[in-house]
């Protein structure tokens, strides 16, 4: 059985957008898993602490056979071959890979909550979500287009290389 997953990428060191298109590569490559789709390159300045570069983001849309689980461990896998480093929160990192949904499953346990629980609070979420798949449902909270106006006054653009 295979099941659609969609993974958030971000990254705001060293070459943001090198380490994105080299996580998608890796994406790509996980066991009984197909890259179905990559969004555009999204720049928008960090939240929280501000002194620090901007952000680029992505999201990805997967087909695995992997659980969620399973994929959870992989993104993490992938976060540290990048050499992402967890020193505080919000701080500067070299890749960050977050499990957004995964098919229509509602998952809370410690370590893994899905849908994400800020999937919908985010403009560089949405927007790349939203241009992959526009009519995406997020289980417990309706269509995430729905939400795209509540984040309309975050700063973000497409990002050019
Ligand atoms: P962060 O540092 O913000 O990337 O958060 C990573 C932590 O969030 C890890 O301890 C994960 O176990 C936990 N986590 C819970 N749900 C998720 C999810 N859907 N995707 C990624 N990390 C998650």
């Amino acid at each position: 059985m295979s099941t659609r997953a969609f993974v958030a990428l971000g990254a705001n060191l060293g070459k943001p957008a090198r380490q994105l298109r080299r996580a998608c590569e890796l994406l790509a490559r996980l066991p009984g898993t197909e890259l179905l789709r990559v969004s555009s390159f999204y720049a928008s300045p960090a939240m929280g602490y501000a002194d620090q570069p901007d952000f680029i983001n992505a999201v990805a849309l997967l087909e695995t056979g992997m659980s969620a689980d399973e994929l959870l461990e992989a993104l993490f896998a992938i976060e540290a071959i990048n050499g992402r480093i967890r020193s505080f929160r919000n701080a500067p990192r070299t890749l960050d890979l977050d499990l957004l949904l995964y098919g229509d499953s509602v998952i809370s346990k410690p370590g893994l909550t899905v849908p994400h629980p800020r999937i919908a609070e985010r403009a560089f979420v949405l927007n790349p979500l939203l241009e992959i798949a526009p009519d995406v449902v997020i289980p417990g909270l309706g269509a995430a287009k729905a939400f795209l106006g509540s984040v309309a006054g975050q700063p973000i653009s497409l990002h050019e290389e």
